[in-house]
Protein backbone atom coordinates (compact mmCIF):
# COMPACT_ATOMS: atom_id res chain seq x y z
CA UNK A 1 0.00 0.00 0.00
CA UNK A 2 1.21 3.53 -1.24
CA UNK A 3 1.78 5.84 1.90
CA UNK A 4 -1.06 8.25 1.07
CA UNK A 5 -3.66 5.52 0.71
CA UNK A 6 -3.00 4.19 4.49
CA UNK A 7 -5.67 5.80 6.79
CA UNK A 8 -4.15 8.63 9.00
CA UNK A 9 -7.16 8.91 11.65
CA UNK A 10 -6.95 7.67 14.68
CA UNK A 11 -8.15 4.10 14.00
CA UNK A 12 -5.35 3.13 11.40
CA UNK A 13 -2.98 4.54 14.01
CA UNK A 14 -4.44 2.39 16.72
CA UNK A 15 -4.96 -0.55 14.33
CA UNK A 16 -0.97 -0.09 13.55
CA UNK A 17 -0.21 0.59 16.73
CA UNK A 18 -1.60 -3.47 17.28
CA UNK A 19 0.31 -4.56 14.62
CA UNK A 20 3.80 -3.56 15.42
CA UNK A 21 4.08 -3.01 18.88
CA UNK A 22 5.10 -5.53 22.06
CA UNK A 23 2.03 -7.40 23.36
CA UNK A 24 3.97 -6.14 26.84
CA UNK A 25 2.16 -2.50 25.61
CA UNK A 26 0.44 -1.53 29.13
CA UNK A 27 -1.62 1.73 29.21
CA UNK A 28 -1.91 1.54 25.57
CA UNK A 29 -4.33 -1.29 25.80
CA UNK A 30 -6.77 0.00 28.15
CA UNK A 31 -6.74 3.57 26.78
CA UNK A 32 -7.45 3.31 23.06
CA UNK A 33 -6.23 7.03 22.80
CA UNK A 34 -4.03 9.08 20.52
CA UNK A 35 -3.35 11.98 21.81
CA UNK A 36 -2.05 15.21 19.57
CA UNK A 37 -2.92 17.81 22.20
CA UNK A 38 -2.72 18.49 25.84
CA UNK A 39 -2.68 21.22 27.87
CA UNK A 40 -3.60 21.00 31.86
CA UNK A 41 -5.43 18.90 33.02
CA UNK A 42 -6.85 17.75 29.20
CA UNK A 43 -5.81 15.79 26.85
CA UNK A 44 -7.32 16.14 23.11
CA UNK A 45 -7.46 12.75 21.07
CA UNK A 46 -7.04 12.90 17.17
CA UNK A 47 -10.85 12.05 16.94
CA UNK A 48 -11.29 15.52 18.70
CA UNK A 49 -12.32 14.46 21.95
CA UNK A 50 -10.78 15.66 24.91
CA UNK A 51 -10.03 14.22 27.98
CA UNK A 52 -9.53 15.41 32.01
CA UNK A 53 -6.23 13.41 32.63
CA UNK A 54 -6.25 11.48 36.25
CA UNK A 55 -3.50 9.27 35.75
CA UNK A 56 -1.05 12.54 34.34
CA UNK A 57 1.74 10.25 33.27
CA UNK A 58 1.48 7.27 35.45
CA UNK A 59 1.96 10.00 38.61
CA UNK A 60 4.63 12.55 36.58
CA UNK A 61 2.88 15.73 35.80
CA UNK A 62 2.88 17.74 38.88
CA UNK A 63 2.28 21.05 36.51
CA UNK A 64 -0.16 18.76 34.20
CA UNK A 65 0.57 18.65 30.52
CA UNK A 66 2.54 21.52 28.96
CA UNK A 67 2.74 24.15 31.85
CA UNK A 68 3.80 27.21 30.22
CA UNK A 69 6.67 27.62 32.64
CA UNK A 70 8.01 24.38 31.91
CA UNK A 71 7.29 25.07 28.01
CA UNK A 72 9.57 28.55 28.24
CA UNK A 73 11.93 26.36 30.21
CA UNK A 74 12.48 23.93 27.58
CA UNK A 75 12.52 26.93 25.18
CA UNK A 76 15.14 29.18 26.73
CA UNK A 77 17.81 26.23 26.72
CA UNK A 78 17.22 25.78 22.61
CA UNK A 79 17.27 28.72 22.10
CA UNK A 80 20.27 29.41 23.97
CA UNK A 81 22.41 27.10 21.67
CA UNK A 82 23.39 25.12 25.23
CA UNK A 83 24.40 21.09 23.69
CA UNK A 84 22.02 18.92 24.50
CA UNK A 85 23.91 16.03 25.06
CA UNK A 86 26.74 16.63 27.76
CA UNK A 87 27.05 12.94 29.50
CA UNK A 88 27.86 13.66 33.18
CA UNK A 89 29.74 16.92 32.85
CA UNK A 90 28.73 20.10 34.91
CA UNK A 91 26.75 22.85 32.54
CA UNK A 92 24.56 25.97 33.88
CA UNK A 93 21.79 23.66 33.55
CA UNK A 94 22.74 20.99 35.82
CA UNK A 95 23.92 23.61 38.22
CA UNK A 96 20.57 24.99 38.83
CA UNK A 97 18.59 22.13 39.20
CA UNK A 98 20.87 20.81 41.89
CA UNK A 99 20.76 24.40 43.73
CA UNK A 100 17.05 24.31 42.93
CA UNK A 101 16.69 20.30 44.18
CA UNK A 102 18.69 20.73 47.32
CA UNK A 103 16.96 23.77 47.98
CA UNK A 104 13.42 22.01 48.55
CA UNK A 105 15.26 18.24 50.24
CA UNK A 106 14.85 18.90 54.34
CA UNK A 107 17.19 20.70 55.58
CA UNK A 108 18.72 18.15 57.56
CA UNK A 109 19.32 15.99 54.75
CA UNK A 110 20.57 18.17 52.08
CA UNK A 111 23.68 19.32 54.42
CA UNK A 112 25.22 16.12 53.94
CA UNK A 113 23.76 15.05 50.41
CA UNK A 114 25.54 13.83 47.36
CA UNK A 115 23.41 13.42 44.14
CA UNK A 116 23.88 11.18 41.35
CA UNK A 117 22.40 11.56 37.75
CA UNK A 118 21.23 7.79 36.96
CA UNK A 119 20.00 6.82 33.61
CA UNK A 120 16.52 8.56 32.67
CA UNK A 121 14.13 6.05 34.41
CA UNK A 122 12.96 5.80 38.27
CA UNK A 123 13.92 2.07 37.99
CA UNK A 124 17.55 2.87 37.04
CA UNK A 125 17.81 5.79 40.33
CA UNK A 126 16.58 2.20 41.83
CA UNK A 127 19.53 0.13 40.45
CA UNK A 128 21.89 2.95 41.64
CA UNK A 129 20.49 3.07 45.17
CA UNK A 130 20.76 -0.32 45.63
CA UNK A 131 24.61 -0.63 44.15
CA UNK A 132 25.15 2.20 46.10
CA UNK A 133 23.53 0.69 49.58
CA UNK A 134 25.81 -2.86 48.77
CA UNK A 135 28.66 -1.07 47.95
CA UNK A 136 28.80 1.37 50.86
CA UNK A 137 27.96 -1.61 53.03
CA UNK A 138 29.78 -4.81 51.89
CA UNK A 139 26.30 -6.45 52.50
CA UNK A 140 24.50 -8.19 49.84
CA UNK A 141 20.52 -8.64 51.31
CA UNK A 142 17.86 -5.93 51.21
CA UNK A 143 14.52 -5.23 52.93
CA UNK A 144 11.97 -5.07 51.06
CA UNK A 145 8.18 -4.72 51.22
CA UNK A 146 5.04 -6.88 50.09
CA UNK A 147 3.17 -4.66 47.60
CA UNK A 148 5.99 -2.66 46.73
CA UNK A 149 6.79 -1.62 43.20
CA UNK A 150 10.33 -0.67 42.43
CA UNK A 151 10.64 -0.74 38.62
CA UNK A 152 10.99 -3.56 35.68
CA UNK A 153 14.98 -3.97 35.43
CA UNK A 154 16.61 -6.73 37.28
CA UNK A 155 17.03 -5.63 40.75
CA UNK A 156 13.99 -3.10 40.80
CA UNK A 157 11.67 -6.23 39.69
CA UNK A 158 13.56 -8.36 42.76
CA UNK A 159 12.87 -5.28 45.38
CA UNK A 160 9.31 -5.49 44.59
CA UNK A 161 6.80 -8.00 45.09
CA UNK A 162 6.59 -9.16 41.64
CA UNK A 163 9.81 -11.51 41.08
CA UNK A 164 11.17 -13.70 43.51
CA UNK A 165 14.65 -12.98 44.91
CA UNK A 166 17.17 -14.70 47.13
CA UNK A 167 18.58 -12.17 48.54
CA UNK A 168 15.22 -10.28 49.46
CA UNK A 169 13.82 -10.34 52.53
CA UNK A 170 9.97 -9.65 52.15
CA UNK A 171 8.30 -7.84 54.93
CA UNK A 172 4.59 -6.90 55.61
CA UNK A 173 3.95 -3.49 54.31
CA UNK A 174 1.30 -2.03 57.06
CA UNK A 175 -2.87 -1.09 55.46
CA UNK A 176 -5.64 -1.01 57.17
CA UNK A 177 -7.89 -2.32 54.86
CA UNK A 178 -6.11 -5.75 54.07
CA UNK A 179 -4.35 -5.56 57.31
CA UNK A 180 -2.06 -8.74 57.39
CA UNK A 181 -2.57 -9.13 60.83
CA UNK A 182 -6.53 -8.93 61.03
CA UNK A 183 -6.90 -5.83 62.98
CA UNK A 184 -5.56 -2.39 61.03
CA UNK A 185 -5.10 0.41 62.39
CA UNK A 186 -1.82 1.78 64.39
CA UNK A 187 -2.25 -1.59 65.97
CA UNK A 188 -1.56 -3.80 62.74
CA UNK A 189 1.15 -1.17 61.53
CA UNK A 190 2.60 -1.49 65.33
CA UNK A 191 2.87 -5.23 64.50
CA UNK A 192 4.43 -5.19 61.07
CA UNK A 193 6.75 -3.24 63.06
CA UNK A 194 7.05 -5.83 65.91
CA UNK A 195 7.41 -8.56 63.30
CA UNK A 196 10.32 -6.88 61.32
CA UNK A 197 12.36 -5.94 64.38
CA UNK A 198 12.13 -9.67 65.61
CA UNK A 199 12.93 -10.99 62.41
CA UNK A 200 16.24 -8.70 62.20
CA UNK A 201 17.18 -10.03 65.77
CA UNK A 202 16.49 -13.46 65.42
CA UNK A 203 19.81 -15.34 64.62
CA UNK A 204 17.45 -18.07 62.78
CA UNK A 205 15.56 -15.89 61.01
CA UNK A 206 17.13 -16.38 57.53
CA UNK A 207 17.92 -12.78 56.75
CA UNK A 208 20.59 -12.06 54.73
CA UNK A 209 22.77 -9.53 55.76
CA UNK A 210 20.77 -6.36 54.91
CA UNK A 211 22.04 -3.51 52.33
CA UNK A 212 19.46 -1.70 52.92
CA UNK A 213 16.11 -1.27 53.15
CA UNK A 214 13.75 0.17 50.29
CA UNK A 215 10.56 1.34 50.76
CA UNK A 216 7.69 3.71 49.28
CA UNK A 217 6.53 6.62 51.65
CA UNK A 218 2.43 5.73 49.83
CA UNK A 219 2.64 2.33 47.97
CA UNK A 220 1.50 3.73 44.55
CA UNK A 221 1.08 0.83 42.03
CA UNK A 222 0.79 -1.69 45.22
CA UNK A 223 -3.00 0.28 45.61
CA UNK A 224 -2.43 3.62 47.13
CA UNK A 225 -1.63 2.53 50.73
CA UNK A 226 -0.35 5.42 53.03
CA UNK A 227 2.81 3.97 55.66
CA UNK A 228 1.21 5.39 59.11
CA UNK A 229 3.60 8.22 60.07
CA UNK A 230 4.37 6.12 63.26
CA UNK A 231 5.15 2.84 61.26
CA UNK A 232 7.49 4.79 59.26
CA UNK A 233 9.47 6.25 62.17
CA UNK A 234 10.05 2.47 63.57
CA UNK A 235 11.32 1.65 60.07
CA UNK A 236 13.80 5.16 60.79
CA UNK A 237 14.70 3.60 64.26
CA UNK A 238 15.06 0.02 63.87
CA UNK A 239 17.11 0.62 60.78
CA UNK A 240 19.14 3.23 62.10
CA UNK A 241 19.97 1.00 65.46
CA UNK A 242 21.53 -1.85 63.16
CA UNK A 243 23.67 0.33 60.34
CA UNK A 244 21.27 0.02 57.59
CA UNK A 245 20.54 2.42 55.28
CA UNK A 246 16.94 3.45 54.64
CA UNK A 247 16.08 4.22 50.99
CA UNK A 248 12.89 6.06 50.41
CA UNK A 249 11.21 5.66 46.81
CA UNK A 250 10.04 8.66 46.23
CA UNK A 251 10.12 8.29 42.36
CA UNK A 252 6.13 8.69 43.02
CA UNK A 253 5.50 10.42 45.76
CA UNK A 254 7.53 12.86 45.48
CA UNK A 255 7.56 17.20 44.64
CA UNK A 256 4.27 17.47 46.73
CA UNK A 257 2.16 14.94 45.63
CA UNK A 258 0.93 13.79 48.76
CA UNK A 259 0.35 16.82 50.19
CA UNK A 260 3.89 17.66 51.63
CA UNK A 261 7.15 17.82 49.50
CA UNK A 262 8.74 14.79 50.44
CA UNK A 263 6.52 11.43 51.11
CA UNK A 264 8.53 11.31 54.22
CA UNK A 265 8.41 14.38 55.78
CA UNK A 266 4.49 13.44 57.25
CA UNK A 267 6.79 11.41 59.52
CA UNK A 268 9.90 13.86 59.54
CA UNK A 269 12.15 11.04 58.45
CA UNK A 270 14.94 11.86 57.35
CA UNK A 271 15.99 8.61 55.25
CA UNK A 272 19.61 7.73 54.34
CA UNK A 273 19.12 7.44 50.49
CA UNK A 274 15.98 9.36 48.13
CA UNK A 275 15.42 7.59 44.79
CA UNK A 276 14.02 10.63 42.66
CA UNK A 277 12.48 10.46 38.74
CA UNK A 278 8.97 11.04 37.76
CA UNK A 279 7.83 14.67 38.63
CA UNK A 280 11.74 15.87 39.10
CA UNK A 281 12.09 15.92 35.30
CA UNK A 282 8.81 18.63 34.58
CA UNK A 283 7.35 16.32 32.29
CA UNK A 284 10.80 14.81 30.73
CA UNK A 285 12.78 11.67 31.60
CA UNK A 286 15.42 12.50 34.46
CA UNK A 287 16.28 10.39 37.43
CA UNK A 288 18.52 10.82 40.30
CA UNK A 289 19.45 9.74 43.75
CA UNK A 290 20.19 11.94 46.51
CA UNK A 291 22.30 10.19 49.46
CA UNK A 292 24.02 11.05 52.87
CA UNK A 293 28.26 11.62 51.72
CA UNK A 294 28.97 8.81 53.99
CA UNK A 295 27.70 6.20 51.84
CA UNK A 296 29.67 7.67 48.73
CA UNK A 297 32.34 5.10 48.95
CA UNK A 298 31.71 3.61 45.43
CA UNK A 299 34.53 4.37 42.73
CA UNK A 300 34.66 6.71 39.67
CA UNK A 301 32.63 4.88 36.42
CA UNK A 302 31.11 2.43 39.54
CA UNK A 303 27.68 3.80 38.01
CA UNK A 304 27.99 5.19 34.62
CA UNK A 305 25.27 5.40 31.57
CA UNK A 306 25.27 7.36 28.60
CA UNK A 307 21.85 9.24 29.21
CA UNK A 308 22.52 11.32 32.59
CA UNK A 309 22.43 14.63 31.18
CA UNK A 310 19.30 15.46 29.99
CA UNK A 311 19.89 19.22 29.53
CA UNK A 312 16.25 20.12 28.56
CA UNK A 313 14.58 17.52 31.64
CA UNK A 314 17.19 19.19 34.19
CA UNK A 315 15.67 22.35 33.35
CA UNK A 316 11.88 21.57 32.83
CA UNK A 317 12.95 19.89 35.93
CA UNK A 318 14.10 22.94 37.73
CA UNK A 319 10.79 24.93 36.25
CA UNK A 320 8.56 22.48 37.91
CA UNK A 321 10.46 22.33 41.23
CA UNK A 322 10.24 26.02 42.08
CA UNK A 323 6.97 26.43 40.52
CA UNK A 324 5.66 23.91 43.13
CA UNK A 325 7.49 25.54 45.87
CA UNK A 326 6.33 29.43 45.26
CA UNK A 327 2.96 28.59 44.65
CA UNK A 328 3.08 26.09 47.97
CA UNK A 329 1.65 23.19 45.68
CA UNK A 330 1.85 20.30 48.16
CA UNK A 331 -0.13 22.74 50.78
CA UNK A 332 -2.75 22.95 47.64
CA UNK A 333 -2.68 19.19 47.48
CA UNK A 334 -3.38 17.97 51.03
CA UNK A 335 -6.08 20.76 51.36
CA UNK A 336 -7.75 19.75 47.96
CA UNK A 337 -6.74 15.42 48.68
CA UNK A 338 -8.78 16.09 52.09
CA UNK A 339 -11.79 17.74 50.38
CA UNK A 340 -11.52 15.24 47.40
CA UNK A 341 -11.83 12.11 50.08
CA UNK A 342 -14.32 12.84 51.93
CA UNK A 343 -16.43 13.77 48.54
CA UNK A 344 -15.54 10.08 48.08
CA UNK A 345 -16.02 8.47 51.29
CA UNK A 346 -19.49 10.58 50.12
CA UNK A 347 -19.90 8.31 47.00
CA UNK A 348 -18.76 5.19 48.81
CA UNK A 349 -21.62 5.00 51.33
CA UNK A 350 -24.02 4.73 48.22
CA UNK A 351 -21.87 2.26 46.50
CA UNK A 352 -20.93 -0.76 48.63
CA UNK A 353 -18.79 -2.17 45.69
CA UNK A 354 -16.86 0.52 47.05
CA UNK A 355 -14.58 -1.20 49.71
CA UNK A 356 -12.32 1.78 50.93
CA UNK A 357 -11.49 5.19 49.89
CA UNK A 358 -7.66 5.67 50.85
CA UNK A 359 -4.89 8.36 49.54
CA UNK A 360 -2.80 11.17 50.77
CA UNK A 361 -2.45 14.25 48.81
CA UNK A 362 -3.69 13.97 45.31
CA UNK A 363 -2.40 10.36 45.35
CA UNK A 364 -6.02 8.60 45.67
CA UNK A 365 -7.42 5.33 45.53
CA UNK A 366 -11.33 3.69 45.86
CA UNK A 367 -10.47 -0.14 46.26
CA UNK A 368 -13.58 -2.00 44.62
CA UNK A 369 -14.74 -5.46 46.00
CA UNK A 370 -17.41 -7.45 45.30
CA UNK A 371 -20.12 -7.10 48.33
CA UNK A 372 -22.07 -9.92 47.54
CA UNK A 373 -19.27 -12.94 47.35
CA UNK A 374 -18.21 -14.51 50.39
CA UNK A 375 -15.48 -12.77 52.84
CA UNK A 376 -12.12 -13.49 52.40
CA UNK A 377 -9.73 -14.42 55.88
CA UNK A 378 -9.64 -11.01 57.07
CA UNK A 379 -13.31 -10.11 56.94
CA UNK A 380 -13.20 -8.46 53.60
CA UNK A 381 -15.14 -8.63 50.16
CA UNK A 382 -13.01 -9.83 47.72
CA UNK A 383 -10.93 -7.90 45.26
CA UNK A 384 -13.13 -7.18 42.31
CA UNK A 385 -10.60 -6.07 39.25
CA UNK A 386 -13.66 -6.68 36.55
CA UNK A 387 -15.49 -3.90 38.00
CA UNK A 388 -12.65 -1.90 39.08
CA UNK A 389 -11.87 -2.39 34.80
CA UNK A 390 -15.36 -1.77 33.91
CA UNK A 391 -15.39 1.35 35.96
CA UNK A 392 -12.09 2.89 34.23
CA UNK A 393 -14.22 1.35 30.60
CA UNK A 394 -17.10 4.05 31.79
CA UNK A 395 -14.83 6.77 33.14
CA UNK A 396 -13.06 6.81 29.73
CA UNK A 397 -16.71 7.07 27.87
CA UNK A 398 -17.26 10.45 29.81
CA UNK A 399 -13.95 12.09 28.96
CA UNK A 400 -11.52 10.67 32.82
CA UNK A 401 -8.61 8.74 32.04
CA UNK A 402 -7.98 7.09 35.34
CA UNK A 403 -5.33 4.11 36.27
CA UNK A 404 -5.73 0.63 38.02
CA UNK A 405 -2.96 -0.36 40.71
CA UNK A 406 -3.16 -2.93 43.77
CA UNK A 407 -2.09 -6.41 44.36
CA UNK A 408 -5.25 -7.28 42.40
CA UNK A 409 -5.79 -4.44 40.08
CA UNK A 410 -9.14 -3.59 41.70
CA UNK A 411 -8.13 0.26 43.07
CA UNK A 412 -9.48 2.70 40.68
CA UNK A 413 -6.56 5.62 40.87
CA UNK A 414 -6.46 9.21 40.71
CA UNK A 415 -3.49 11.28 40.27
CA UNK A 416 -3.91 15.05 39.03
CA UNK A 417 -1.82 17.36 38.43
CA UNK A 418 -1.25 19.57 41.36
CA UNK A 419 -2.63 22.12 39.64
CA UNK A 420 -6.13 20.79 39.49
CA UNK A 421 -8.77 23.85 40.30
CA UNK A 422 -11.65 23.36 42.72
CA UNK A 423 -13.96 22.98 39.34
CA UNK A 424 -11.81 20.76 37.32
CA UNK A 425 -11.49 18.16 40.94
CA UNK A 426 -15.43 18.97 40.79
CA UNK A 427 -15.72 17.44 37.66
CA UNK A 428 -13.48 14.44 38.05
CA UNK A 429 -15.74 13.61 40.92
CA UNK A 430 -18.73 14.09 38.97
CA UNK A 431 -17.95 11.70 36.30
CA UNK A 432 -16.45 9.18 38.33
CA UNK A 433 -19.75 9.30 40.17
CA UNK A 434 -21.48 8.73 37.16
CA UNK A 435 -19.29 6.00 35.70
CA UNK A 436 -19.66 4.17 39.02
CA UNK A 437 -23.75 4.49 38.68
CA UNK A 438 -23.39 2.91 35.31
CA UNK A 439 -21.74 0.16 36.26
CA UNK A 440 -23.26 -0.82 39.61
CA UNK A 441 -26.98 0.33 38.15
CA UNK A 442 -26.70 -0.43 34.24
CA UNK A 443 -30.08 0.53 33.66
N1 LIG B 1 9.40 3.46 42.02
C1 LIG B 1 8.13 3.83 42.17
C2 LIG B 1 7.61 4.09 43.55
C3 LIG B 1 7.29 3.95 41.06
O1 LIG B 1 6.01 4.30 41.22
C4 LIG B 1 7.82 3.70 39.77
C5 LIG B 1 6.97 3.83 38.53
N2 LIG B 1 5.63 3.67 38.68
C6 LIG B 1 9.17 3.32 39.67
C7 LIG B 1 9.93 3.22 40.81
C8 LIG B 1 9.79 3.03 38.33
O2 LIG B 1 9.91 4.15 37.56
P1 LIG B 1 10.07 4.02 35.98
O3 LIG B 1 8.78 3.49 35.45
O4 LIG B 1 10.37 5.40 35.51
O5 LIG B 1 11.21 3.09 35.75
Amino acid sequence: MVPAARSLGPEGILRRQALRESAARTYARSLPIVPVRARGLTIEGADGRRYLDCLSGAGTLALGHNHPVVLEAIRTVLDSGAPLHVLDLATPVKDAFTTELFANLPPAFAQNARIQFCGPAGTDAVEAALKLARTATGRTGLLAFSGAYHGMTAGSLAASGGAPDVGVTRLPYPQDFRCPFGVGGPEGAALGARWTENLLDDPKGGVPAPAGMILEPVQGEGGVLPAPDAWLRRMREITAARGIPLIADEVQTGVGRTGAFWGVDHAGVIPDVMVLSKAIGGSLPLAVIVYHRDLDTWRPGAHAGTFRGNQLAMAAGTATLAFVRENRLAERAADLGERMLTALHGLATGHPCVGDVRGRGLMIGLELVDPEAPETDAGRAPAAPALAAAVRQECLARGLIVELGGRHASVVRLLPPLTLTDEQAAAVLDRLADALAAVTHPH
